[in-house]
């Protein structure tokens, strides 16, 4: 049996406003692992890492495989429906797109599928190949979405995996590409060589603008690898040459006791490598970060996402917002970078909203901030708040591009200028000059393709941040705006 992995990136061909991590899919490199236990020849297109063009994609899927296993998200609707409709290999398709809008692409789209598997993948693709493998069926396979022989679209119930060390170390010799990274800040003098993890599943939060399949999560209940079976995934991680591990975890730090326990084990392992992550201000203190910083910890996310109380409400984010700028501080102190996200153009946003926005970022002032436009991803409670069920979902929308659908008090330029505005802050404050120059240095030493590509994008970011803003003519407003991809 032959099997093609492919990943489509959410902006085909199109280059995206902001730059973006690029990190390698810990859930398809676990398939990868399960397709060759059932004995599977199996090959990788992960196209977010390695574009190639359009036709030279459709060629690809033109080769004699028995099945590709797609993982899409919404964005990339338009292309799946142009290349995959043709391709003579029957389609298993994963993540976003696949789990919020499958009746759609059944319904939309003439693509040879198989099914779709909803949620949590690993496991069900398990049950699904080995069935494929015996020739039986599959329609008691948990979390499948597929037509009936009385052509009617079927959801099997959601099934959890508990025991996360049942499932085979991800296939990372398979997704060993140097293409892989995060702007993740590291300390200088370290060699970006980037591995990736996870440790646990599931967040317990509720942010009503977060889309649990398009950030790749699993429900609420929380689920870890045991700490012995993440020390040996490093092991195997720094086999290949990794120098860095970025762990995947919606919240790394949910339980203490666990990550206490896993930073135990990496010191006794002594394996020297340096690992990031991300966590909630809610869950951790500074004793906790200091412990991760000696078990090799050097760079941290911290979802903030506004400094209004008000928008946290209203985005369901329960952040106790005034720890923050204390433990964005000691992180620094113990030599954690630090990388605050913040989420600009909410629901019911204001002018004194932005204030106290900026207000946190100069208190915290990260090494690195990302700033994102609120999006009512489908999968989110927003999605049904603000968009609802109907097909007319804009798929080309997206967080970091431009702000295409305004709920706040404000116009859609003023919402874009302050976009600007807390990156120009942030970038223009000494204490970033002065590490984004070191990092530079030091990356031109040990990381020089790191660089290039930091340079280029960062660069082309940064022009975009100081040119004049066009404003829009007037009659534009209120968003949302229509064009593009509908589904
Ligand atoms: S935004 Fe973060 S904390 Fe909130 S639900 Fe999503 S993963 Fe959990």
């Amino acid at each position: 049996m032959k099997i093609l992995l492919c990943r489509i990136p959410s902006s085909y061909g199109v280059r995206n406003e902001h730059p973006e991590n690029i990190m390698m899919p810990v859930e398809m490199a676990s398939i990868a692992a399960i397709a060759r236990e059932q004995g599977a020849e199996v090959d990788l297109l992960d196209l977010e890492a390695e574009p190639i063009s359009i036709d030279a994609l459709k060629a690809e899927v033109q080769k004699p495989y028995d099945y590709i296993v797609l993982r899409a998200k919404t964005p990339s609707f338009a292309v799946v429906k142009e290349v995959f409709s043709q391709t003579p290999a029957k389609i298993i398709g994963i993540g976003h797109l696949f789990h919020t809008k499958s009746s759609q692409i059944y319904e939309l789209t003439d693509l040879p599928l198989l099914c779709g598997i909803k949620g949590e993948t690993d496991t069900p693709f398990r049950m699904l190949l080995q069935r494929l493998v015996q020739g039986e069926p599959f329609d008691d396979v948990p979390n499948l979405i597929y037509r009936n022989a009385d052509g009617e679209i079927v959801r099997n119930p959601d099934t959890l995996l508990q025991e996360l060390d049942e499932l085979p170390s991800p296939d990372y010799a398979l997704f060993d590409s140097s293409a892989y990274y995060t702007f993740y800040p590291v300390p200088f003098g370290t060699r970006r060589r980037y591995g990736f993890m996870m440790a646990s599943r599931g967040c317990p939060y509720d942010c009503s603008f977060c889309s649990p399949t398009l950030r790749n999560s699993f429900g609420k209940k929380m689920r870890f690898h045991s700490p012995e079976r993440m020390v040996d995934d490093m092991r195997e991680l720094q086999r290949l040459g990794k120098t860095i591990v970025h762990f995947r975890d919606d919240i790394f730090t949910v339980d203490k006791k666990y990550v206490y326990a896993l930073c135990e084990k990496m010191i006794e392992a002594d394996l020297g490598m340096k690992w990031c992550a991300q966590t909630h201000i809610n869950c951790i203190d500074e004793d906790l970060l200091s412990a991760m910083s000696r078990a090799g910890c050097v760079s941290l996310g911290f979802g903030l996402e506004s400094g209004s109380e008000k928008i946290l409400k209203t985005v369901m984010k329960t952040n106790k917002i005034d720890r923050a700028p204390g433990l964005v501080r000691h992180a620094k102190k113990v030599g954690i970078k630090t990388v605050c996200f913040f989420l600009v153009g909410c629901p019911g946003e204001n002018e004194d909203d932005h204030r106290l926005s900026l207000e946190l970022l100069n208190k915290t002032m990260p090494n690195l901030i990302q700033v994102a436009f609120f999006t009512p991803y489908p999968g989110s409670t927003d999605y049904e708040t603000y968009i609802g069920d109907e097909q007319s979902y804009n798929a080309s929308l997206h967080h970091y591009n431009n702000y295409r659908m305004n709920f706040t008090e404000l116009s859609t330029d003023a919402v874009e200028a302050f976009h600007k505005t807390m990156y120009k802050t942030w970038f223009f404050a000494p204490s970033t000059l002065v590490h984004t120059s070191l990092s530079l240095i030091s990356d031109l030493v040990l990381n020089p393709g790191y660089f290039r590509m930091y340079l280029a994008k960062g660069s082309g970011f940064l022009m975009r941040l100081l040119k004049p803003r066009e404003l829009k003519p007037p009659g534009l407003e209120p968003a949302p705006v229509v064009e593009d991809c509908y589904i």
